[in-house]
């Protein structure tokens, strides 16, 4: 599948690379990466790298505005489903390529490569280039590293196989990147967040069977002065709480009239209960939108009886 990529990438002068709204870090990795490493092996080649951009990420490298994609290659990054994909329109690209590590969700490209064992779709980046004339350098190697790191919250979660480690090992050695630096960019964070963090922790609420849950009205995003991304960015933060296996963030966002929720889960699987209410995402970390904090409260009454189907499955 990497060489078909390859191929592909080879015949097209114009390459536009795009990935999922809601941008994290892996998603903007890996479209930037690719786009970096496309355009240092072939310099004539137009590479794209589109979407919503984000200040948080700007140490990655800037964005490109789409325009002029008459046959062109669009390659996604990082997104199961057509819905999700942060461009204007999917239409009159001349070939779609699609590299993800999502569950399955819909095909919608000519060419799909997926693998949902893997950590990051940074990983399955660094795997093409490892084994295609695809070309890279020390600031490919770091964005690579950062989308890997953030989405298996360094290295916590079960899809860091021997393989990832490999791949680390083997971009680590060739590009000689400092580990401090990147750290510095991915973990550094103003002081108004970490404080949004201790009204959290404060605040959080739990259901019968263990799911915790944190309403962030907009007076309290006005308050800490953070914006509605915010919470969602710490949910990684309130892993590994004894009394609870799955927990939400559920943001008011009054920009685009919704409630932001973001869920993590140590044990039971929630993407399938993010689907029923807009949402999806890996097994034990998926997000969704919803119109009220009523509906989201469905959703975690729903979370709840999942857990407790898991704690009853499992005899805990
Ligand atoms: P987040 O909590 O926003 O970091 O998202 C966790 C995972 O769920 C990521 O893989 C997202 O792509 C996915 N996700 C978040 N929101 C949605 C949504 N509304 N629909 C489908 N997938 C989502």
């Amino acid at each position: 599948m990497y060489k078909v990529i390859y191929k592909e990438i080879k015949k097209f002068d114009t390459i536009v690379i795009a990935r999922h709204i809601g941008v994290d870090p892996d998603a903007m990795a890996s479209q930037i990466a690719l786009r970096d490493s496309i355009k240092l092996t072939f310099p004539n080649k137009r590479v794209l790298a589109v979407g919503t951009g984000s200040n948080k990420f700007k140490y990655m490298g800037n964005l490109d505005k789409l325009e002029d994609f008459d046959n062109a290659l669009l390659i996604i990054t990082d997104t199961p489903d057509k819905k999700r994909v942060d461009i204007p329109t999917l239409e009159g690209f001349k070939k779609m390529i699609k590299i993800d590590h999502h569950p399955f969700v819909e095909k919608f490209c000519d060419i799909e490569l997926i693998d949902d064992k893997v950590s990051s779709a940074c990983e399955i980046i660094m795997d093409l280039i490892k084994n295609t004339k695809l070309e890279c350098d020390i600031n490919i190697a770091k964005n690579l590293f950062v989308g890997l790191v953030s989405d298996s919250n360094r290295f916590l979660f079960d899809n860091c196989r021997p393989k990832t480690f490999d791949l680390v090992s083997y971009y680590l050695d060739k590009y000689q990147f400092k580990l401090s630096d990147v750290y510095e960019n991915v973990y550094i964070r103003p002081l108004k967040e970490v404080r949004l963090e201790g009204y959290m922790a404060t605040n959080m609420k739990i259901t019968e069977h263990g799911v915790g849950y944190i309403k962030i009205t907009d007076d309290i995003i006005n308050k800490y002065k953070v914006d509605s991304a915010s919470s969602g960015n710490l949910v990684n933060n309130f892993n590994f709480i004894e009394e609870i296996l799955v927990w939400a963030t559920i943001t008011e966002d009054v920009k685009n009239e919704i409630i932001r929720i973001s869920i993590r889960s140590r044990g039971p699987i929630i993407n399938d209960v993010a689907e029923k209410f807009n949402g999806g995402g890996h097994p034990t970390a998926s997000g969704a939108r919803v119109e009220n904090f009523e509906v989201a409260m469905d959703l975690i009454d729903a979370l709840d009886k999942r857990v407790e189907e898991y704690l009853n499955e499992n005899k805990i």
